[in-house]
């Protein structure tokens, strides 16, 4: 399930919906005990994975999140975030597995031991997006030099990670590939990429791209079956069900051999239009495609597997009762 740390954000991006200005109603970040209440919901509806989500960097540019977290005892929403890692951590069964952008060495380093895996997307690897008028002007996080470099770190780190592509937001096909074969070329080098998301731009209202044609069907199709080809047939490739409803079994068809997480607590708070589909239909659309659908952690099987090499020491032998020996998790039934 999803605990959307805070909407304050430095960043605005073209598409986003999740970011809120300070001045919208919207415009919060969860105190510790939000934090838990949604976290012991999740915890007891059978999830498995706290997602934080965030926005990048918010008291750099807005006086709001400073005084949110001055009332909350903190300078940085990456030291508050490590703290409500802890907080889950230690208070519900759940795993956090943290979103909060790009991270320099010493932060990742951090948030290591209270969050055994992490992910941020990298989105595009195209430097024209940051341009003026591109959907990444003015989001220093978004360029793509800081996006690669927090990838690579968490390869140094050894921390397994989830990155991926969001394609639509007027990049070219080539940048596209681009994008993917510098993911390629980082797990090459460290292994740690644990998954590839490839997600669809969804045009939303009071968004500068709200006009923007979305991509469709086989635009995705397309797409995921290139990103099969060029990220090999280890890879755990992912497209979200939500983002194309109705549609999303011919992924399978595709390469995709993953849902991503599915909440039955939390909306998408990135989509939040976008309603996640029951497990009970994942189950029947993979399994009429010859599919049997596994529930998995947010670390997988590959790194759990060999925790010394990319796990904390407090995560040694976190995992163990929760998995079988193929690293999924344990229940053969899927709760529906
Ligand atoms: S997509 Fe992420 S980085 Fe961009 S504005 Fe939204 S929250 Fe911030």
């Amino acid at each position: 399930m999803f605990i959307p740390l805070t909407t304050l954000c430095r960043d605005s991006c073209g598409y986003c919906t999740f970011a809120k200005s300070p001045d919208h109603p919207g415009a919060r970040t969860l105190n510790p005990d939000e934090v838990l209440e949604i976290a012991r919901t999740g915890e007891q509806n059978g999830c498995k994975e706290a997602l934080f989500s965030l926005g990048e960097r918010p008291e750099l540019t807005h006086a709001l999140a400073r005084e949110h977290l001055k009332q909350l005892g903190y300078e940085t929403m990456l030291d508050y975030l490590h703290d409500m890692c802890k907080l889950v951590l230690n208070e519900t069964t759940l795993v956090p597995h943290a979103n909060p952008g790009s991270l320099t060495d010493s932060e990742m380093h951090t948030l290591r031991p209270v969050s055994p895996s992490m992910g941020m997307m990298l989105e595009s690897s195209s430097v024209r997006l940051t341009e003026r008028g591109g959907p990444h002007f003015g989001c220093p996080d978004k360029h793509p030099l800081v996006r690669l470099r927090t990838l690579r770190l968490a390869g140094e780190l050894r921390v397994p990670f989830t990155t991926g592509i969001l394609i639509g937001i007027g990049e070219t096909r080539a940048e596209r590939v681009d994008s993917l074969f510098d993911i390629r070329r980082l797990h090459a080098d460290y292994g740690h990429i644990q998954e590839v998301i490839i997600q669809n731009f969804r045009a939303k209202p009071s968004t500068s791209m709200f006009g923007y044609a979305e991509p469709n069907v086989d635009e995705m199709v397309r797409t995921l079956a290139v990103a099969r080809i060029i990220l090999g047939p280890e890879m755990n490739l992912q497209a979200p069900p939500n983002l194309m409803p109705s549609e999303y079994g011919r992924y399978l068809r595709a390469g995709i051999n993953d849902w991503g997480g599915v909440s039955p607590v939390t909306p998408d708070h990135i989509n939040p239009e976008a309603a996640w589909p029951k497990i009970r239909e994942l189950q029947s659309v993979s399994y009429s495609r010859g599919h049997i659908l596994r529930e998995r952690l947010s670390v997988y099987p590959d790194y759990l597997q060999e925790p010394v090499l990319w796990l904390d020491d407090n995560f040694q032998n976190y995992f163990v009762d929760l998995v079988s020996s193929d690293g999924l998790v344990r229940e053969t039934e899927i709760e529906l």
